[in-house]
């Protein structure tokens, strides 16, 4: 990337009342509103949307995904309640904006990507320096990283058609999933435990759009 990138006063304002704004809607988590306060949006999206970086909308990042809103990326990360050092997977690594909030808040995230072209341009990543705790992976979502397993936490950033076996499979006792699936064109946000027993609880929580989690790699 030749890009010069400035995270100037005007984006440190604008960010503040993005942040300002995720509290008016119901954010509450410090380590979280803390996280995006202090990673600069603008250096995730092309140049063409460095005004605009900051409003609570998603950005096309090409390959017709894109950057998850704000509150999105937020709301996923409350519920996840991730502490520092913990194992997260994430499917979807997109523009690794959500694996950086993680990164940010002390997770150790292994994030999967089908899109060969999103995934190669983890090698350009503006903070490949500064988390070294993230790891990314191209494949298939569906089938997770037992080879990594297990995992404290589990988010899905794409809309699931239902709950995927494997990654259960790979989630630690005690250890959550955020995941929105599918339900009447848009997706429900649940959060599921896994219990000592093996068993599941599930609850749910507010209706969300995300681009579809689809099966296999693509090229
Ligand atoms: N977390 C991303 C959101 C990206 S949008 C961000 O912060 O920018 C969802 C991403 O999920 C897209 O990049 C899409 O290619 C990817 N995706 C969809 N289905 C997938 C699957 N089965 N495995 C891995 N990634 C998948």
């Amino acid at each position: 990337m030749t890009r010069k990138l400035e995270d100037s006063y005007q984006h440190k304002g604008m960010r503040k009342q993005l942040v300002q704004q995720l509290r008016d809607k119901g954010i509450t988590d410090e380590n979280v509103l803390s996280a995006i306060n202090n990673i600069p949006r603008h250096y995730f999206l092309d140049s063409a949307f460095d005004k605009i970086a900051y409003e609570d909308r998603a950005f096309p990042i090409g390959e017709g995904q894109t950057i998850s809103q704000p509150y999105t990326v937020a709301y996923q990360s409350q519920l996840l309640n991730v502490k520092p050092s913990e194992k997260v997977l994430e499917i979807g690594t997109g523009s690794v904006y959500q694996a950086s909030v993680l990164a940010e808040m002390g997770a150790r995230v292994f994030t999967i990507e089908r899109q060969k072209k999103l995934y190669d341009k983890h090698k350009d990543f503006v903070f490949r320096a500064k988390y070294p705790n993230i790891k990314f992976f191209y494949g298939d979502g569906f089938e997770g990283l037992p080879a990594y397993a297990p995992f404290d936490k589990v988010i899905i950033t794409a809309a699931a058609p239902f709950i995927p076996p494997k990654l259960i499979d790979q989630m630690k006792t005690g250890g959550l999933m955020v995941i929105p699936v599918d339900s009447d064109g848009a997706q429900r946000m649940l959060r599921i435990t896994k219990l000592p027993d093996g068993s599941l609880s599930e609850e749910a929580f507010d209706l969300f759009s995300f681009v579809p989690m689809l099966q296999g790699k693509n090229e």
